[in-house]
């Protein structure tokens, strides 16, 4: 059986094909600036292609990786039956599902419901499914939700303590996100350590552009630091992460500017691109500070710092940590950044084994035999989950 990967931003489209025989993957892409100027692929198959290709919809960028990977000279497949079902990631799927689901005609519509709640990435999730139905209509599509794996989290923890009507009335709570990512870095450590999860209390740092951190006992996400939406926590690229809620309509008022405008600013101008005036990328941050760039050394500092203080809350949380586990870009990849964050957890009696850390971007166990807690990297792979939640709904 032969999946179809397909994670649908507004303007963008990533996705693998894999062939679920082996979990190898036959082919992967992007397709960029969707309805807007100079739109095109980058394809990755049996060779590597990029071109420019006007796309004004998702359906003109899925049809060309449809034509892609069935392409003559380098395509992967014949004949588009072939894919045997399509799975999509879809950002929010509020209390209504905690696992992967087939999509039908009922939960397009409990998709849609859920649009509110995320609105810039639920829409375009759902203009990939439209797409996949006019061009593939009898292919099965999945959908897989960010939030899924954070449904057990317990009411006392998703509840904000505000009035409870806002609750009630407009489902006001945390969501988390990312939960993909800290089911598959969970489930993995267990694999490749054969602990059994139902034993451990795990810590799994996603540290991308997004960043997020989750509390994982007995398998079950208890807690994370994303929230009602994935503004919330820690701080990231271009998001602030938590803040005290009246700055808010005090800069409001101060610029003269709506909430709304604010909420743009926490978004996609604030976090260390904020602080720094640098950049958003990570290793941008870290060679200016390294070159004496303050602004991008405090930047650094605070985006540490906050880390440290969720995993110290998270120990809180689940009484007791056996393993932490670092992963996407940040996480993956830099040993520095990992080397600081950890710098505040001696207390748990972790220490570092350096040469492990000092690699990047594979399975790793970066923590002396010593440690009381273990530490490890594992490259996220949430294409693989997907595929996999579709292949087994649909096998
Ligand atoms: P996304 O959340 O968009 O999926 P990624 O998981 O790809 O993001 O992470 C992107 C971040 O990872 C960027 O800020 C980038 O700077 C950082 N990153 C990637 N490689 C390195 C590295 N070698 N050193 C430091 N940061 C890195």
């Amino acid at each position: 059986m032969k999946i179809l990967v397909l994670n649908c931003g507004s303007s963008s489209l990533k996705y693998q094909f894999i062939d679920m025989i082996n979990e190898k993957v036959l082919a992967k892409g992007l397709c960029e600036r969707i309805g807007l100027e100079a739109s095109g692929i980058k394809h990755e198959g049996r060779k590597k292609i990029e071109k420019e290709i006007i796309m004004e919809d998702h359906k003109d960028a899925i049809s060309s990786v449809i034509e892609a990977i069935l392409d003559k000279e380098h395509g992967v497949i014949e004949n588009i039956n072939e894919v045997s079902a399509i799975g999509h990631r879809v950002v929010h799927g509020g209390e209504k599902f905690s696992e992967s689901v087939v999509i039908t005609n009922e939960i397009y519509n409990a998709i849609k419901e859920c649009s509110e709640l995320a609105p810039l990435h639920n829409p375009p999730n759902l203009m990939g499914i439209d797409a996949c139905n006019t061009i593939m209509p009898n292919i099965p599509q999945v959908a897989v939700f960010d939030t899924a794996f954070h449904q057990s989290i317990p009411e006392y923890s998703y509840l904000y303590a505000i009035p409870l009507k806002y609750y009630e009335k407009y489902k006001i709570r945390r969501y988390g996100f990312h939960g993909t990512s800290h089911k598959y870095v969970s489930n993995r450590v267990c694999e490749i350590t054969n602990k059994n999860i139902k034993d451990l209390k795990i810590i799994t740092a996603h540290l991308g552009n997004g960043c997020s951190i989750c509390a994982i006992d007995g398998g079950n996400s208890i807690d994370t630091s994303m929230g009602f939406t994935p503004l919330e926590g820690l701080i990231m690229g271009t998001r602030s992460g938590d803040l005290d809620p009246a700055i808010v309509s005090f800069i409001a008022t101060k610029e003269n500017i709506s909430t709304k405008e604010v909420e743009d600013i926490l978004n996609k101008k604030s976090g260390v691109f904020g602080l720094s005036n640098v950049s958003s990328d990570f290793r941008d941050l870290e060679d200016a500070a390294s070159k004496g760039n303050k602004n991008a050394e405090i930047a650094l500092k605070a985006f540490f710092y906050r880390v440290a203080k969720y995993i110290g809350s998270y120990v809180a949380s689940l009484n007791g940590v056996d393993i932490i586990v670092f992963t996407a870009g940040l996480g993956e990849n830099s040993a520095f950044a990992r080397e600081s964050i950890l710098s505040y957890l001696s207390y748990l009696g972790i220490s570092i084994n350096t040469e492990n850390n000092n690699t990047r971007g594979k399975e790793i166990k970066i923590s002396t035999d010593e440690s009381k807690v273990d530490v490890y990297v594992i490259p996220t792979n949430e294409e693989l989950v997907i595929a996999r939640d579709t292949y087994e709904l649909c096998k």
